[in-house]
């Protein structure tokens, strides 16, 4: 029977990003190769800084159109110094355009330990990171950073500048069953933690109300509770194990708690994250009628342009983004699995007497690719 087959695109973009991507690519062969009925064609694309340098736009109308047709896209990172200064274009603004274009409404960044030999790594004390196990889901395309905004000079106050953060019913909605349905993907279902500020904004009031009808009228069996984002903070580095299970939150709120779960684990290298258009879909990629979710997967590092071209970059965050979109866009869980375990197992591989498979940012020497070779290595005897 032939392999059922799904188009991935690839965008290596700057930095670092063309490092990491290539490790992230030889998994996503090794399970397209070895599957007996799945076949995973990649396709690289222009993006960012490179896309600039060549075409003069960071997201050319080809990577668009090749985007807008992927089941998924995998991509490394963009930007750097070259563009920053005296560029009209960013490659940054490649990133927003494509996230507008496809509809990427919400994002999510899990922050665990993928294995407990990192806790050394943890800015917080053992005992207080150990156990953490956190999704942030983050609403992207709505709130402050898309309402109306005027800067300064609007009579009759000139000495005043403001921003308008707007939500509306569906867009809760849509992102509330984003998160129900991960709560629910795992076994027993995870408990839902809705972060606002409904003491003080009209928003988060809305916010509040429609993520408790959404959840009592579809999904009545999750346990949800609520948070005032000041409180949050604290409790995420005080005692973080209280957060443990999915966070909701809207785009401002998600912006600042993501960036400050993502500390925890110790290294900005291990972390994946997926922007979807859609809620992941319950159903395999094998079963009748299948549409993936279309989503971007991406590590939560930026370029890293201070160690760029050397090998040395840890590419975790992007391999893990690989099976979070195995395990979203297609509903390959079981591959998705796969790779977290071959990620755990090198990780805490001790046979050279040491931790001995870690990369500069953890305290090692290993480069890139051979992290890569022995990840590789692993997850083809886990297949
Ligand atoms: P951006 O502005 O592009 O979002 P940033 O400037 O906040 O990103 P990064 O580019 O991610 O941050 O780099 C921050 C620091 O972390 C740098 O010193 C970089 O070398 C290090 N770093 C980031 N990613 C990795 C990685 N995958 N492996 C090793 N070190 C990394
Ligand atoms: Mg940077």
């Amino acid at each position: 029977m032939a392999k059922k087959s799904f188009r991935i695109v690839v965008l290596p973009g700057d930095g670092i990003g063309p490092e990491v991507i290539a490790e992230a690519v030889r998994v996503l062969e090794v399970i397209s190769a070895t599957s007996p009925d799945i076949e995973l064609k990649l396709e690289s694309h222009l993006f960012g800084g490179c896309a600039i340098d060549e075409t003069g736009q960071p997201l050319p109308d080809s990577t668009l159109q090749a985007c807008k047709e992927a089941d998924a896209i995998l991509m490394g990172s963009v930007g750097g110094p070259k563009w920053d200064v005296n560029s009209k274009v960013r490659p940054e603004q490649g990133l927003l355009g494509l996230r507008k274009a496809l509809g990427l409404y919400a994002n999510i960044r899990p922050a665990n330990f993928a294995s407990d030999a990192l806790l050394a790594y943890s800015p917080l004390k053992t005992h207080v990171a150990q156990g953490v196990d956190i999704i942030v889901i983050r609403e992207l395309i709505g709130g402050a950073y898309f309402g109306e905004r005027k800067e300064l000079g609007v009579a009759p106050k000139e000495d005043t500048a403001y921003d308008t953060m707007i939500y509306s019913v569906a867009e809760v909605q849509r992102i509330t069953r984003v998160a129900a349905q991960i709560a629910l993907s795992a076994n027993p279902p995870l408990p839902v933690h809705s972060i606002d500020k409904a003491n003080v904004l009209a928003s988060s009031r809305l916010w509040r109300k429609v993520v408790i009808e959404t959840l009592q009228t579809e999904y009545p069996q999750l346990k949800l509770d609520h948070m005032l984002v000041d409180s949050a903070s604290m409790v995420m580095v005080a005692s973080p194990r209280k957060l443990n299970g999915v966070i909701v939150t809207e785009n401002l709120f998600g912006d600042i708690l993501s960036d400050e779960v993502s500390v925890i684990p110790g290294s900005l290298g291990l972390l994946p994250s997926a922007s979807l258009a859609g809620a992941p879909s319950v159903a395999d990629a094998l079963s009748p009628n299948f549409k993936p979710t279309p989503g971007l997967y991406e590590p939560i590092h930026g370029s890293a342009p201070d160690i760029a071209g050397q090998g040395i970059a840890n590419p975790i965050g992007t391999i893990l983004s690989a099976a979070m979109l195995l395990r979203y866009s297609l509903g390959l869980d079981r591959y998705a699995q796969a790779i977290e375990n071959a990620v755990r197992k090198v990780l805490d591989d001790k046979s050279q007497g040491g931790f001995e498979l870690r990369t500069a940012d953890l305290g090692g020497k290993v480069k890139t690719t051979e992290i890569g070779d022995k990840i590789v290595e692993v997850l083809k005897g886990l297949l």
